[in-house]
């Protein structure tokens, strides 16, 4: 393998690597980007929604090029009971602007895209290749990596750890600890096949429009969850998932609950007749801002999943990934053109960069969200969820009963399930975790 010394390697070529390897490239720094997969993104998983803001920072005119499925028009979200959903949904023909928001992608796609856009900025791509080792110099300094192929140590100034939400490099280096059960989900999804138009026509869209579906309630069976449907050109993505330690707690398996979240009424319809090609497992970090390691050290950043920077509130992983990726990247660079070393001291310029970003703004808004959802998971997605379809149903079934006793009966049996302290309780606590 490659001898020589380079300016930065960066492990993985997922939306974080990319993006740092596309920034630190794109400035004329010597790049070696190492993936294990076959080619960049064919492990790689996401629902997944694209948000555009984040990549054209990077890539301006990535329209042009990139392969994108359909540009969000419209978003709906459902509580949902066994039998009900009680739904929230906003569409606006304002998001069928000359250049969309958001997009649904299909991740290997869009990562062999975007690895080609790193290597057309001169970056080394190697794909099959596992990093096994950080290497250190005897001061504790990352100095290089070393890989699952023949030969010793690669050396480079900084390594940018790009290695997604398990982080067994930096766990193994001493980095970081390993990612707790109660802060990563474990979500699978399918992609179901249809023709074009039966899409368009089931989830009233035209041309290249897509929707998004985002579903909370009975189908966690108490579990802290979520289930998904996103629209692409010619499929659809179906998805769920929830907390690793709340699936050791439970007797519930992730396929189990994708199977019934499937043949849920309201979502069978959708997805009837379709072909299923494609069944992928994978972790997502949903501990939030609390979660969050050592960002940098002497030698080294940690950047995306593999640094915990993910919002789960707002279910947005991959633009955290590009941004940190790029803001590490720009770090270095700065360091680097100021002939500095890589320290710890002087990397810290990337913490600054971060802090300074949505990214760190917005995890740390919502830095109890993820343990309020957690402790309350019952409430939260099962008893309100019940509660609340059982009042629409009330108030929606015409039965000679008069409204002011349906509007008692409602009121009741909040009371009765939850209490009224505990509803004040539980409101203020998600105030004030919202804030
Ligand atoms: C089911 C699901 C749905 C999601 N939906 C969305 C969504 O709709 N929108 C959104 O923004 N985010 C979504 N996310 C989150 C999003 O996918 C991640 O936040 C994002 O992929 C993180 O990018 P990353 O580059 O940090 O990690 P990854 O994309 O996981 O990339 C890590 C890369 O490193 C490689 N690698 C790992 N170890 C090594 C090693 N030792 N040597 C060499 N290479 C290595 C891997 O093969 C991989 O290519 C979803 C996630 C899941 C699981």
């Amino acid at each position: 393998m490659v001898d020589e010394k380079f300016d930065a390697i960066v492990i993985g070529a997922g939306m974080a690597g990319n993006a740092a390897a596309y920034t630190m490239a794109s400035r004329g720094l010597n790049v070696l980007q190492l993936e294990r997969g076959e080619y960049a993104g064919s492990k790689n998983v996401q629902g997944g929604i694209l948000y555009a803001d984040m990549l054209e920072k990077l890539i301006p005119n990535f329209r042009e090029e990139a392969p994108l499925e359909r540009h969000l028009i419209e978003q709906r979200f459902w509580m949902m009971t066994d039998r009900s959903h009680t739904g929230m949904q906003y569409r606006s023909d304002d998001f069928n602007e000359e250049k969309p928001n958001r997009y649904t992608i299909i991740r290997s796609q869009f990562d062999r895209w975007f690895s080609k856009e790193v290597q057309a900025k001169g970056a080394l791509v190697i794909a099959e290749t596992t990093v096994t080792e950080l290497v250190s110099d005897a001061y504790g300094k990352v100095i290089g990596v070393r890989t699952d192929r023949r030969g010793g140590t690669i050396f480079a100034d900084v390594v940018v750890i790009a290695e997604g939400v398990n982080g067994l490099l930096g766990t193994r280096a001493g980095l970081r600890s390993s990612p707790k059960p109660d802060t990563v989900a474990l979500a699978v999804k399918e992609m179901h096949f249809l023709p074009r138009e039966t899409i368009e026509a089931r989830f009233n869209l035209h041309g290249d429009e897509g929707v998004v579906i985002e579903a909370a309630g009975t189908i966690s069976k108490g579990m802290t969850g979520m289930g998904f449907i996103y629209t692409n050109k010619e499929s659809v993505s179906v998805g769920l998932g929830c907390l690793v330690s709340d699936f050791a707690e439970h007797d519930e398996t992730p396929y189990g609950m994708l199977e019934a979240f499937k043949k849920h009424p309201s979502v069978a319809p959708l997805i009837e007749g379709s072909e299923v090609k494609e069944y992928a497992a994978h972790l997502i970090p949903e501990g939030g801002y609390k979660s969050i390691p050592e960002l940098f050290g002497d030698g080294w950043v940690v950047v995306g999943d593999a640094a915990q920077l993910n919002n789960a509130i707002h279910r947005e992983g991959s633009n955290l990934a590009m941004t940190s990726g790029r803001l590490a990247g720009e770090a270095i660079f700065q360091v680097k053109s100021r002939r500095d070393p890589m320290t710890k001291q002087n990397l810290a310029l990337y913490k600054k960069f971060l802090d300074d970003s949505f990214v760190m703004k917005d995890l740390k808004k919502y830095k109890d969200m993820p343990q309020l959802l957690h402790t309350q998971a019952q409430n939260f997605f099962l008893t309100y969820p019940t509660l609340v379809s059982k009042a629409m149903e009330n108030f929606l079934r015409v039965d000679g009963t008069p409204k002011i006793e349906k509007e008692k009966a409602s009121v009741r049996s909040f009371v009765k399930e939850r209490s009224l302290t505990g509803m004040v309780g539980d409101a203020w606590r998600l105030a004030r975790a919202w804030r």
